[in-house]
């Protein structure tokens, strides 16, 4: 396996696919081993390209198409074999690169099967992210409030800022979903994933993440997240803090 050459090719497609940025940490941690598998959900114009990625550089990878529905911010449910497509319901594709074959093949059979629980485990997510998150399920495009809501006060470590992905902006931890705001493992996964964009050289990357990170965020109750934009919350949001 070539991991570094693999990340300068991922990080170009993932300009061209027009990918969250918050996907840009988790292909970080990969490259740089320190997480064990890594799915992207792309355009599913763009999954030969992103096959032939692990093709040339000998990283093991499975790949389907899924039927996603996006439900609201941040927040969009797969479709399993058998459920009828809303009119919503758009095709995506899904590619996994993981350090073996057998643990990519495991996970993209669990998210189109919907037998997820292994999946979470194999993609390298903190066991206490993973347990809390029938309740994140359950709260649906509320995730984010309910997220805040039992995070207790802040400001809160801004390695663990998963709410800078709702507004667009890069989360240092990637794109699942942790059990609190606090969560110490989620923490460590940041500063290790802000660590590894600094070690391939990439420091403009690392301080805008940073600087994302580290933004107090607006959260609403019918699941809109922004970026704080004046002194004190807007109304009808509540407010996160992080540290700087
Ligand atoms: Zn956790």
């Amino acid at each position: 396996m070539r991991f570094e050459s693999f990340l300068a090719d991922a990080l170009r497609l993932h300009t061209r696919s027009d990918l969250p940025l918050s996907c840009i940490p988790e292909i970080a941690l990969f490259a740089r081993r320190l997480k064990p598998a890594l799915r992207l959900v792309v355009a599913t114009t763009e999954l030969p390209t992103w096959c032939e990625v692990g093709r040339m550089h000998n990283v093991p990878f499975a790949a389907t198409t899924v039927i996603s529905v996006p439900r609201g911010p941040g927040w969009s449910d797969i479709l399993l074999a058998g459920d009828i497509p809303p009119s919503n319901a758009i095709a995506l594709g899904m590619v996994v690169f993981a350090n073996d074959q057998s643990s990519a093949d495991t996970i993209i059979h669990g998210e189109v099967s919907g037998s997820s629980e292994n999946t979470g485990m194999l993609l390298g997510y903190p066991k206490c992210c993973l347990s809390a998150f029938a309740a994140t399920t359950e709260a649906g495009i509320t995730w984010a409030w309910n997220l805040i809501g039992h995070s207790g006060s802040g400001p809160f470590p801004w390695w663990a800022n998963r709410l800078a992905a709702g507004w667009g902006g890069i989360a240092p931890a990637g794109e699942y979903y942790p059990c609190s705001l606090r969560c110490a493992e989620t923490s460590q996964i940041g500063r290790k994933a802000f660590d590894s964009l600094r070690f391939f050289g990439l420091n403009r990357l690392a301080n805008q993440m940073h600087l994302h990170a580290s933004s107090a965020v607006d959260v609403f109750s019918d699941g809109r997240i922004q970026k704080a934009s004046a002194s004190i919350a807007m109304q009808g949001a509540i407010r996160a803090e992080f540290t700087s």
